[in-house]
């Protein structure tokens, strides 16, 4: 399959997505709120005028909009009856003339002018207005006729003298609008957490396709990812990166207990005992005290990298050459702090 072929595949479930939320919010949501008494009907009133005193009624609100247009009682023009062209506010409060969205039906065909008492439209739809239904209240009074007829709409229910209506007069640039804002909410909401998880991922030495947690250990890394097989990107500072030590637990041991050593050594040549390691007595001798302190470190650096040199052979080796070192360092110290106690409370021993 082509790569825009595919790239158009994976967008058409957002799509979906898009679709359904313009719909829901079109259609269910005015629907539920006029159930709950909180339609448009119940948003605050403006009343819009033309010159030739016909009428319209507006109440905005946040997820539908209805306008009922009225008109004049008495005027000479049947095409100024209705409130078409612009409209001023009723109150004069404000000098900006309105004009009502182009599917508000302001005004019936002009053969019909005196035929209708008013027209409702209600606009439904979020963030754009993307439905219309339309209400058209006839001036008949006979019994026979109906005194409203719906158009573009689906009447539901007459529900406390509110109409339950689905509006399903297309507005095409606000289906459109409303939809590409829901197909990107629906994208974000899916793209967002997965790069977030990726650079997780990527943080964490994991495998951005499926989690799995790469060996720390390994000197060099794989280039497939062993749980899923998916190539993995190439680390362009591998040559710079050096695994984790292996035994480092074991280490620390080891430095605290050869430090340990040293202090102890130290403070039983102040107390004029004696070294009974030949090496380090010879040591002590050619270099003093501080040549005996570098010696030491070097050879516990030394003893560390045979560890981690062995340890990449042969796990096993490694460990056991690591914690022997410890034990077999533990050993003075343990013989040091004996005689140290046995000097502190039988002194008369060491007479
Ligand atoms: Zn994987």
């Amino acid at each position: 399959m082509s790569m825009p072929r595919r790239a158009f595949l994976r967008l058409v479930p957002f799509v979906v997505a898009g679709i359904a939320a313009t719909l829901f919010m079109a259609w269910c949501l005015p629907t539920l709120l006029a159930l709950r008494g909180i339609g448009s009907s119940s948003q605050s009133l403006k009343i819009w005028e033309s010159k030739s005193g016909a009428r319209m009624e507006v109440r905005r609100g946040a997820w539908s909009d209805l306008y009922l247009a009225y008109p004049a009682l008495e005027t000479v023009s049947r095409v100024e009856l209705w409130p078409t062209g612009a409209l001023a506010t009723a109150d004069k409060s404000s000098r900006r003339l309105h004009r009502p969205p182009d599917a508000v039906i302001s005004a019936p065909p002009i053969a019909e002018s005196e035929a209708f008492a008013r027209i409702e439209t209600m606009l439904t739809g979020w963030p754009f207005r993307a439905f219309a239904s339309e209400a058209w209240y006839s001036m008949k009074c006979a019994e026979d006729a109906a005194p409203v007829e719906f158009r573009y709409t689906t009447h539901l229910a007459l529900l406390e003298g509110q109409e339950l209506l689905v509006p399903m007069h297309p507005i095409l640039g606000g289906i459109l609008g409303d939809v590409f804002f829901w197909s990107s909410v629906a994208w974000a909401s899916v793209a967002f957490p997965l790069a977030l998880r990726k650079r997780k991922r990527e943080k964490y030495g994991k495998c951005v396709g499926c989690g799995y947690a790469m060996d720390v250990h390994a000197v060099k890394r794989a280039m497939h990812c062993p749980a899923c097989s998916v190539l993995l990107p190439r680390d362009p500072l591998a040559f710079a990166r050096s695994p984790e030590m292996h035994f480092q637990n074991a280490y620390v041991w080891f430095i605290f207990i050869s430090s340990l050593d040293i202090m102890l050594t130290w403070k039983i040549l102040e107390m004029n005992g004696e070294e009974v390691n030949p090496v380090a007595a010879v040591i002590i001798d050619a270099w003093g005290m501080q040549g005996a302190v570098a010696f030491k470190f070097a050879l516990v650096m030394w003893v560390i990298v045979m560890c981690e040199l062995l340890a990449r052979l042969r796990a096993s080796a490694g460990k056991f050459l690591a914690y022997t070192a410890v034990s077999i360092s533990a050993l003075p110290v343990v013989w040091s702090l004996a005689l140290l106690l046995l000097h502190a409370f039988f002194p008369s021993v060491f007479e």
